[in-house]
């Protein structure tokens, strides 16, 4: 009885998880703790078949279909891989082929950390591309494939082609996704293979084309050749991206051989790979080797572990973030971990360090998947000496005293002092960033020195600084132009639509989206202070917590006092619907950029033109609109007096701002 109930908890805590990976890429466990437990439910119900059902996990390739995108049925099952984490495992794999056949090879590839996808050509065109979803119906995302720049969309091939690759992210776009994400108080993404996931299955193909992904392709269907390996030249040769450590080996000793090489390598590759894939080479040995109804046994995964290193956990450190909650943080013995080195992880919240027993300087193992920020593990107990100090939670902020407040529902606790310095300075560093209200200049280190002379303690002293110019002029490190720039920035941001106004406001739950909902259904700041709770909580996406923060932000006198404050200092503070596409001075424009700018970086000036609705070109051509010519400019400028296309300075380009 007791068996049958362990493997009933096993199958729903799968389920659980492979819902959480595969539908809404965002996984609760490691991949070593789901694999681990699927081994587990495996050998279970080896010993006890009676127990073992249709529907169980081990029966099923892993993902699901998701109803937002039309469904596709292969022709060819999309398989999973069997998968071994030892050579010997790997041997046995190699014996069980030996049995079935005779003479055979390998191709080794990669195992690249994404998700695969089918792309299907007719007559030469790119014709249709799906997800595996659970290997038989997948999910429609032609669209959004097409996004992919490496993805040809005409080959010179006639003959119906199906294509399979992997779709993933460079360790740099998933960085700057994962940076953004925070940026945005939006969760990040777990690893690379969960943040391809998640952006091609966007709905918007707009969207998807900004993640920059990118496909290694590594089958083909419809070829001439009988041999896998050649198969892989063929594609390259077709125009495919296939990846180039894919090496073909006699046998399985040779296979070894490279795993070794490839474990020297891996950690410099620019995408994360979690193994290699191992496969015959031999078409025709297919169908004597078989399959299962989960994975062909004529290929395997080799899974590397997450590197994972042992170091001291010498003490925890509390950070408090811009809405007072409080944050232990593990300073520890610096290590190198994936070629970086690692003094710091995260440990979330009290409940997260008392679940895990974890001592100060305990040794602990730390892991960091992808460029995520280090994770505590768990605690070595083996190691401990006896001299750790258990944790306590701060009962009073570090930086006001104020005593910290936890909700029953939740594990964070707060810093609810409004006065509180550590959450202000936070606050104002949080509207000043770029996604927020984007004030060219104005980032933590000026703050923080501005914060501490005085000048800004506020949203409102920020657009009020032009009355200290004379003051900060005289600063060190600052002089008349650099000020100058930093008001007119100032100045410029003052025009912001209403969204980034209510993202940078910093209230709870309010991230950059939700701003924008709110904005899109309240056009004028003001409204919310009449706003009814059920009203808030009745916008499509806005759930009960943030109807509830928001409406207890409009409810406070000195929040209300303070936006008067900024209406009166000419900040927007109405929404303008669409108005990149509508109303915007440099709609349907091109303009392209020379030279440098003394009061914007390439990239303010492109978000500037492009808020005003234009757009930005890298090449000068008869359907630019203007060239915004620097300092130095390079032969753009040239091209431009050639072609006749007009220039405009600095001074001009800010006077069409200005005056539309
Ligand atoms: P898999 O990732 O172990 O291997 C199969 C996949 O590898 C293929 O479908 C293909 O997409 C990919 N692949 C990459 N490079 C390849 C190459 N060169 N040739 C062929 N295929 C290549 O299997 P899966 O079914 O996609 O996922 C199962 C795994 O996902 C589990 O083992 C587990 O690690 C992870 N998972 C984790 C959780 C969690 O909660 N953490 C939940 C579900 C699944």
């Amino acid at each position: 009885m007791e068996i049958k109930n362990r493997i009933e908890e096993l199958k729903s805590l799968l389920n659980k998880y492979s819902y959480e990976y595969y539908v809404l890429d965002s996984p609760s466990v490691t991949d070593y703790e789901f694999d681990r437990l699927m081994k587990e439910l495996i050998k279970l119900e080896n010993e006890y078949p009676e127990y073992k059902t249709q529907d169980s996990p081990t029966q099923r390739v892993g993902g699901e279909v998701s109803e937002k995108f039309e469904k596709v049925r292969h022709d060819i099952p999309m398989l999973s891989l069997d998968n071994v984490f030892s050579y010997d495992e790997l041997r046995d794999f190699d014996k069980k082929i030996k049995k079935a056949v005779n003479r055979y090879t390998f191709t080794v590839d990669l195992k690249i950390d994404g998700l695969s996808v089918s792309i299907k050509y007719e007559n030469g065109y790119y014709k249709r591309a799906a997800t595996r979803g659970n290997g038989i119906l997948g999910e429609d995302i032609t669209e959004n494939v097409k996004t992919i720049k490496s993805i040809p969309l005409k080959i010179d091939f006639d003959e119906p082609l199906e294509v399979r690759g992997e779709i993933f992210l460079s360790k740099k776009n998933f960085n700057r996704i994962n940076e953004e994400k925070l940026r945005y108080n939006e969760e990040p993404f777990k690893n690379p293979r969960n943040a391809a996931a998640g952006s091609i299955r966007q709905l918007d193909p707009k969207i998807v084309a900004k993640r920059n992904l990118d496909v290694f392709v590594y089958y083909g269907f419809g070829l001439d050749n009988q041999n896998h390996f050649e198969i892989i030249q063929e594609l390259k040769k077709i125009g495919f991206k296939v990846n180039d450590n894919t090496v073909f080996c006699q046998d399985i000793e040779e296979v070894i051989k490279f795993i070794e090489r490839v474990k020297d390598f891996k950690n410099q590759l620019d995408y994360e790979i979690d193994g290699v894939v191992i496969k015959v080479n031999e078409l025709d040995l297919y169908n004597e080797i078989g399959y299962t109804s989960k994975f062909p046994k004529w290929a395997t995964a080799f899974k590397f572990p997450a590197e994972e290193v042992e170091t001291v956990l010498e003490a925890i450190d509390f950070q408090i973030g811009r809405t007072g909650v409080v944050k232990p943080v593990a300073k520890l013995k610096p290590v190198m971990i994936s070629g970086s080195l690692v003094s710091r992880a995260t440990l979330h919240n009290e409940d997260f360090i008392n679940d895990r027993d974890i001592h100060i300087k305990d040794y602990v193992v730390v892991r960091k998947a992808g460029e995520i920020i280090p994770e505590v593990l768990r605690v070595v107990k083996e190691r401990r000496t006896g001299k750790e100090q258990a944790f306590e939670m701060i009962k009073n902020c570090p930086m006001c005293g104020t005593e910290l407040i936890r909700n029953t529902s939740e594990a964070d606790y707060y810093c609810v002092n409004p006065n509180c310095e550590a959450k202000h300075l936070e606050g104002l560093i949080h509207f000043a960033s770029r996604e927020a209200y984007n004030i060219d200049g104005l980032g933590e280190a000026i703050l923080t020195e501005f914060y501490n002379d005085g000048y800004i303690r506020n949203i409102a002293d920020i657009f009020k600084l032009e009355n200290h110019r004379n003051e900060l002029i005289k600063k060190e490190g600052f002089g008349e132009k650099s000020i100058d720039n930093l008001l007119k920035a100032i100045e410029i941001s003052k025009s912001n639509n209403l969204d980034k106004l209510l993202f940078g406001l910093g209230i709870r739950h309010v991230g950059a989206k939700t701003a924008k909902v709110l904005a899109q259904n309240h056009h004028n700041l003001f409204d919310f202070l009449d706003v009814s709770i059920e009203e808030l909580g009745s916008i499509k996406d806005i759930g009960e917590a943030t109807s509830n923060s928001v409406y207890q932000y409009f409810h406070k006198q000195e929040m209300i006092d303070m936006l008067n404050e900024l209406e009166a200092l000419g900040v927007n503070t109405i929404y303008e619907d669409d108005r990149i596409s509508n109303s915007g001075i440099f709609t349907d424009k091109t303009f392209v950029i020379t030279g440098t700018l003394e009061g914007y970086s390439r990239n303010e000036a492109k978000a500037i033109i492009e808020r005003f609705g234009g757009n930005v070109s890298s090449a000068v051509s008869n359907k630019t609109d203007f060239v915004l010519v620097g300092d130095s400019p390079g032969s753009k400028y040239d091209k431009a007096i050639s072609l006749g296309v007009k220039t405009i300075n600095e001074a001009e380009f800010v006077d069409m701002i200005k005056n539309g």
